[in-house]
């Protein structure tokens, strides 16, 4: 995709080399004994899945996540031959092809994995797993002891299941009261205390967790908003035990621009009303693109000045108010830096009202993403 040609010139351009800066120096930080996972699901937060994860393994990444079985194959087809995690509940249909795939699943129940092995024909290879525990987020997981040797007394029933990993997941993580995490760390530990035998990876963090609480790091971290240089929330941004490099930009150019007298309406619903003589530039980019209607008031860069998104956000174009004539072609920088201005997607979340995980995955499909930094270029 990075190499066809596009004719439009709004695009997502998806620095690997900050990917890889950002696995480095999680390592770095945590240490040789603390494995990172990278987080990789929904397309890789928007950024591409099979392109973060390559870069995430040339990094020294140990292993990659996701969500959904479906993401996880086509990880495996299109060529990602590392170890990955399916976080997400699997179908009992999927457990023979993730053992044909060398796809690991996570189980949440003794009564899933039984059936899982009464539904399939013997696995091609040995099926991995990890075991989910409910520390407290409430989601999936296993919830008590009983559950645990329930689930135990299945794996141990079979040669053609392997326990390679129990993990939990952090619910309040990102937040300044540090008492849900700490509870959730000692009921999660105090469950794997009872296994006979510690898989060989027990993981707990999520990017809050594992920058803020580096004692939880245990033997792997998942580490997922952090690896795109995004702070998971405000309080964490405050609190960065290293400096995390953004990995993306959305630009556009001037497509159109005009000077209309005063009284003049701009958009649907002709809300926008110029008061005096206005310069007004056209972007080819909407909502269609992940520029959602509620980002009306949004600054943009040009020219390495703010300039205001003006009237109603339509579907393939906005339209900017400029201070002045600027030419058509000019560079238009939605997210990222142009010389001294940044605009960032935690400030895009905080005027819609939600966060920039949010942000992240609804840059649409039809934005190309370019990618540069490949193959340990910019580093
Ligand atoms: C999405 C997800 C993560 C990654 O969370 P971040 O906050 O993006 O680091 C980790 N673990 C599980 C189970 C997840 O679903």
């Amino acid at each position: 995709m990075e190499d066809s040609i596009h004719y439009r010139p709004t695009q997502a351009i998806v620095d690997l080399a900050a990917i890889r800066a950002n696995v480095r120096n999680l390592k770095d930080y945590l240490g040789s004994e603390t494995a990172v996972i990278a987080v990789v699901k929904a397309d890789g937060y928007g950024h591409g899945e099979v392109e973060v994860a390559q870069a995430a393994f040339e990094a020294g990444a140990e292993m990659v996540s996701v969500a959904t079985p479906d993401e996880a194959i086509r990880l495996r087809m299109a060529g990602i031959s590392g170890d990955i995690l399916v976080m997400g509940p699997s179908p009992l249909v999927f457990a023979e092809k993730a053992a044909e795939l060398g796809i690991i699943l996570t189980v949440s129940s003794a009564e899933w994995l039984q059936s899982a092995l009464d539904v399939s024909e013997k696995f091609m290879q040995q099926l991995k797993i990890h075991v989910k525990i409910d520390s407290g987020m409430g989601r999936i997981g296993l919830r008590d002891e009983g559950a645990l040797r329930s689930l135990m007394s299945v794996v141990n029933s079979t040669k053609q299941v392997l326990l390679d990993g129990i993990f939990t997941h952090f619910a309040c993580a990102d937040e300044e009261n540090t008492e849900n995490t700490e509870e959730q760390f000692i009921k999660f530990m105090r469950l794997v205390q009872t296994l006979s035998e510690k898989p060989r990876l027990v993981h707990a963090s999520n990017s809050a967790a594992s920058l803020l609480y580096p004692e939880y790091a245990l033997d792997a971290v998942r580490f997922g908003i952090g690896l795109y240089g995004i702070t998971p929330s405000e309080y964490v941004g405050g609190k960065l035990p290293f400096r995390l490099e953004r990995s993306l930009r959305i630009e556009s150019e001037l497509a159109y621009v005009k000077l209309l007298e005063v009284g003049n309406r701009i958009s649907y619903g002709g809300t926008y009303v110029t008061s005096s003589a206005e310069w007004i530039g056209t972007i080819p980019i909407g909502y269609a693109d992940g520029l959602r209607r509620g980002l009306r008031g949004q600054e943009v860069l040009i020219d390495g000045e703010r300039m205001p998104i003006i009237g109603t956000i339509c579907m393939d174009q906005c339209m900017v108010k400029l201070p002045r004539e600027l030419a058509v072609g000019e560079k238009v920088v939605l997210i990222g830096r142009q010389d001294k201005e940044e605009v960032t997607m935690e400030e895009w979340a905080e005027r819609l009202g939600t966060i920039p995980y949010e942000i992240a995955v609804s840059i649409a499909k039809r934005v190309p993403r370019i990618y540069t930094g490949k193959d340990g270029q910019n580093i």
